[in-house]
């Protein structure tokens, strides 16, 4: 379903499990699967059961093997963007199943539209497919038996998959080769990206529209509904980080450390806090960074601004400034003519709240991360 490859740190994902690995490539399954499984077992087991004339157990026996066949083809799929993406020389960290779908974690992002269009097809090319089969088999077999209940399962479930997936707006398949095309007509990618998010809530909020009315007008259980708005729900979230982030990659050319890095006011190593305030002050440089400076000059520690306000005021006379400073050796640097992009990738290797801006050998100023945040997401409210 989703293509993902601005590297995220794991804490950001919801729980998931890992259950082994198919070609070499890691899988997962997430812990809003098992809503799935209870709410697929009971509801098509109940079904099933009425259709055959099953026992309550038999049922939803029947009904769990549909699950199986549900996360089985969404696998399969998975794999079909997986070994693709591969083949174009892009690695995959691993295939996270979820709530009728899942998603493919590669570890970059496809380096043309073409490429990005077939991997974007691949999926449901591989769900077709199964779908096809399924159908031929299910006509094949004699009706109103657990054989070709199951065929029938194989075929829904992919069929089910393949439609799902190919709907036109990201972070779906379809929404990823609706990108590819804006991205080849616009020869922006990240435009591209934010139209076809755009796409993707209004794909949302038509799956909840469609199917309260089917609901309404009693051609869907309301279980069923559930199910549908957990689904319509996860695809308007995904559209919504899709929008995000591609609105920050947008605005990564407008990094210049240069002019993002605040100036360092050093006072020498001893300095009473009280005493290095009023010299910060006094220095006009209210926005700058306090420093701490050894006996040749030479710029050793950074004031740590939340330790030094949590200093009492009438104890700042007392306190020398290096007992709120941190030594420059532990703050990582960044040279003052890197790219946005190079200093996105250095600053997500090297979280920080401060790094210093470097040009040679000399220090000539720090960038707090804050600073950068604001740069690239300016509506956003700050927290640190
Ligand atoms: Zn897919």
């Amino acid at each position: 379903m989703e293509e993902n490859s601005r590297p995220r740190r794991t804490s950001d994902r919801r729980p998931a499990i890992a259950v082994g690995r198919v070609f070499g490539v890691p899988v997962y399954v997430n812990a809003s699967m098992l809503l799935l499984v209870a709410l697929v077992t009971i509801m098509y087991g109940e079904f099933v059961r009425q259709q055959l004339e099953l026992s309550q157990l038999t049922g939803y026996l029947v009904g769990f093997g549909f699950v199986v066949f549900l996360l089985g083809s969404v696998l399969l799929h998975e794999l079909g963007h997986a070994l693709t993406a591969r083949r174009y020389g892009i690695g995959v960290r691993g295939i996270t199943l979820e709530l009728l779908g899942g998603y493919t974690e590669m570890d970059r992002d496809a380096p043309s539209p073409r490429v990005d269009l077939l991997v974007s097809l691949a999926g449901p090319a591989v769900s077709l497919v199964l779908g096809l089969l399924g159908v031929a088999v299910t006509l094949a077999l004699p009706d109103r038996t657990l054989l070709n209940e199951f065929a029938f399962q194989l075929a829904a479930s992919n069929v089910l998959v393949a439609l799902f997936n190919i709907l036109p707006g990201l972070p779906l398949d379809g929404g990823r080769a609706l990108r590819a095309g804006v991205w080849a007509l616009t020869k922006d990618r990240n435009l591209a990206t934010e139209v076809a998010g755009w796409f993707g809530r209004a794909v949302a909020i038509g799956t909840v529209v469609l199917f309260s009315l089917l609901t309404w007008l009693g051609g869907l259980p309301p279980l069923g509904l559930v199910l549908i708005l957990l689904v319509a729900f996860t695809l308007w979230q995904g559209a919504g980080q899709t929008i995000r982030a591609a609105r920050i990659s947008r605005r990564f050319p407008l990094i210049d450390l240069a002019r993002l890095a605040r100036p360092v006011f050093s006072v020498p190593t001893g300095t009473p806090l009280a005493e290095a305030q009023r010299r910060g002050a006094d220095a006009g440089q209210g926005a700058s960074t306090l420093g701490v400076a050894d006996s040749s000059g030479r710029l050793v520690a950074l004031v740590d601004r939340t330790a030094a306000e949590a200093v009492p005021v009438e104890r700042r006379p007392w306190v020398a400034v290096d007992s709120v400073a941190r030594g420059v050796d532990g703050v990582p640097s960044l040279a003052v003519g890197l790219g946005g992009e190079q200093v996105i990738n250095a600053v997500q290797a090297h979280p920080g709240a401060q790094y210093l801006v470097t040009s040679g050998e000399d220090v000539i100023g720090v960038l707090h991360i804050a600073d950068l945040a604001q740069l690239l997401e300016p509506k956003r409210k700050m927290t640190q």
